[in-house]
């Protein structure tokens, strides 16, 4: 029996697809989490269309079926956290370089709670370790030791090694329209319409 967050995605003879939305939610949309049980017991977990090593779990990937298998690997799920992004506190240094790699995202873990800027990289693994207390993978979480390393450069006064970056000038000059033409927007409010807009802009150019 699937617990009741669950839904039917697809059913076929030889599969079976349930998904459900992540309670995070990142500029508004929430991600989608889907497992696929096929009638030989191949167990399949993907989260926003990335497939996940069900092993560092502890979860099989071959399901036996008995009576309560199902169940038993529902309650397995409940230990696979979404990756939030990194929350980038620092508001003296903050995190100010984005390019191919790096998004800047308003992220609401649940409902009514504060809304936080985060960071994730582009090919975020999406799931958290077990145990994971900042609720960030380990390639979102690298941006801060990158902040670190330029910070460091420049406090040595080291030339720059790289160009400024175009993701970086443009997510800058759009934020600087938005201020001047609505002034009255909050920081989060600035920065999901950045992220908006420049999805929008990079999904133009993957259609070209
Ligand atoms: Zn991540």
């Amino acid at each position: 029996m699937k617990p009741p967050e669950w839904f039917l995605l697809d059913k076929s003879e030889s599969v079976c697809k349930l998904g459900c939305m992540s309670k995070e939610n990142f500029n508004g949309t929430p991600m989608m989490i889907e497992i696929s049980i096929s009638n030989d017991g191949i167990v399949q977990l993907s989260v926003a269309g990335k497939l996940i090593d069900l092993s560092q779990f502890y979860i099989s990937s071959k399901l036996v079926f008995s009576v309560n298998s199902i169940n038993a690997l529902f309650r397995c799920l409940k230990i696979v956290s979404v990756c939030q992004g990194y929350h980038d506190k620092n508001k003296e240094q903050p995190f100010t370089f984005f390019n191919d790699k790096y998004m800047k995202e308003v992220c609401i873990v649940q409902k009514d709670a504060e809304p936080k800027v985060v960071i994730r990289h582009i090919n975020c693994y999406k799931v958290v370790p077990i145990g994971s207390v900042s609720h960030t993978c380990k390639r979102c979480i690298k941006c801060k030791s990158r902040r670190n390393e330029r910070m460091k450069q420049k406090q040595l006064g080291k030339k720059e090694n790289e160009n400024p970056l175009p993701g970086c000038n443009q997510f800058n000059d759009i934020r600087s329209v938005l201020s001047n033409i609505a002034p009255n927007l909050t920081e989060n409010q600035h920065t999901l319409l950045c992220s908006q807009i420049m999805a929008s802009n990079l999904k133009k150019i993957v259609m070209v």
